[in-house]
């Protein structure tokens, strides 16, 4: 990380009555359904590598598109805790599923990132920093709370007093084209989180799907840009108004919610709840949770020498505080049991982060949700200590000499 302070974020949309804004007085544009590709192609030809939902390995995920036949027409997703499928829709919708296992934290904090290597050069080694320019990405089909997801992540790698160099060069550098949600899936609890369904900013184009073709926003200069360079109507009210049903669907499907008044204070207040103790019995520390999450950002560094010994990697991985390794201190794991482990994930993630980044850690995608083996369902665990709040303010109880010795 660099030492320069961040002041502010990037892609503050412009206020409604910018110049940037194709649509001042609230009327929407129509893209044409056939139109998406040259969307796509302009991007291309602008030196942008377009990134976007496509089917692979029975999901949906997100990697490089280079027209609008690589998307997911007529595919969508069924999820529910612990369970994902995906089955046609029977219609050919681009944009008619939900989020997959990956979030656009893939591109923008890379699983694996060389951060320094080392030469050796005869009289000694040679460090250096490689600054290679990365790829100039295009994001399609970002849904509200992955933009939320991705001002979570721009607080945690610039908002500091030390910034991320690599998080900052592809954040830069990044097209937002948003896409409303028009489905919910059962893990959804955007509106709890105040972070969807509807995308209200951090975008540089907003689309929402209708039959035959999109409602589109210009959210910055940059997206203002690019829709100069597109075919695009003014939308009939007919058509304003199918895109407003749309939107609605989303909203009316969303049947998960998490209570979260003064969640900080009941969660750092129950942290001897036997809820804990519950919830370890059925997590298996996999860290599935913490690799689908789009906000968590743990990691781990380690030196990677090649085979002759004179070129070592210092290689930045992903990480995650369910691994058992990822609190060693002096001689032992901090963390030592699976009840310790999902407390700190949890308690991080809904309440701690308040005080570290002034807001909550989760988005409500649903993803760790879904995605866990057992279907452990975070609402559910906020819902039984709520439930039965222990009394009075409880501390992190000491490490037992039980944990030091397991070790
Ligand atoms: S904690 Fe779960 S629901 Fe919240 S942002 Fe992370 S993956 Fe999504
Ligand atoms: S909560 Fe579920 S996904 Fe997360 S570590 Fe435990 S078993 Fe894995």
């Amino acid at each position: 990380m660099s030492s320069k302070p961040s002041s502010e974020f990037p892609f503050s949309p412009p206020a409604p009555d910018s110049p940037a804004n194709h649509n001042p007085d609230g009327t929407s544009l129509f893209l044409p359904r056939d139109d998406l590709n040259t969307l796509i192609g302009k991007l291309t030809a602008d030196g942008y590598q377009v990134v976007g939902p496509r089917l692979e390995q029975e999901a949906i995920i997100y990697g490089e598109i280079s027209g609008a036949d690589d998307l997911p027409i007529g595919w969508t997703d069924l999820q529910e805790a612990g369970k994902y499928r995906l089955q046609p829709r029977g219609d050919q919708a681009f944009f008619g599923y939900t989020v997959g296992p990956h979030s656009w934290k893939k591109f923008l904090f890379p699983p694996v990132a060389v951060v320094a290597t080392a030469e050796r050069d005869g009289t000694g080694w040679k460090l250096d920093t490689p600054d290679a320019e990365p790829p100039k990405y295009a994001f399609l089909g970002v849904r509200a709370c992955e933009l939320a997801a991705i001002k979570v992540q721009d607080r945690v790698f610039l908002g500091g007093p030390y910034t991320d160099p690599i998080y900052q060069k592809r954040r830069n550098a990044a097209f937002i084209i948003a896409v409303n949600c028009t489905q919910a899936a059962s893990t959804c609890f955007c509106t709890s989180m105040n972070t969807g369904p509807r995308c209200t900013a951090g975008f540089d184009l907003a689309l929402t799907e209708i039959s035959d073709g999109f409602l589109l926003e210009i959210g910055s200069a940059a997206g203002n840009a690019v829709a100069s360079g597109l075919s695009l109507q003014p939308a009939s009210d007919e058509q304003s108004g199918r895109g407003e049903s749309a939107r609605q669907q989303a909203v009316s499907q969303i049947s998960k919610h998490m209570d979260t008044t003064d969640i900080r204070d009941l969660l750092m207040g129950n942290l001897q709840h036997p809820r804990w103790d519950d919830v370890a019995n059925r997590c298996l520390s996999c860290t599935n949770c913490t690799m689908v999450c789009p906000t968590c950002f743990c990691s781990s560094v380690k030196d990677v020498s090649d085979l002759t010994g004179d070129h070592i990697d210092r290689e930045r991985r992903w990480d995650s505080c369910f691994n058992m390794d990822f609190s060693y201190m002096n001689g032992a794991p901090v963390r030592n049991s699976i009840h310790s482990r999902y407390r700190q994930w949890m308690t991080h993630k809904l309440a701690s982060w308040h005080d570290q980044f002034g807001s909550s850690g989760c988005v409500g995608c649903g993803r760790c949700i879904t995605w866990c083996p057992t279907g452990i369902d975070l609402t559910e665990e906020v819902a039984a200590i709520r439930s039965s709040p222990s009394s009075g303010r409880s501390e992190r109880p000491p490490i037992s000499d039980a944990e030091v010795s397991a070790t």
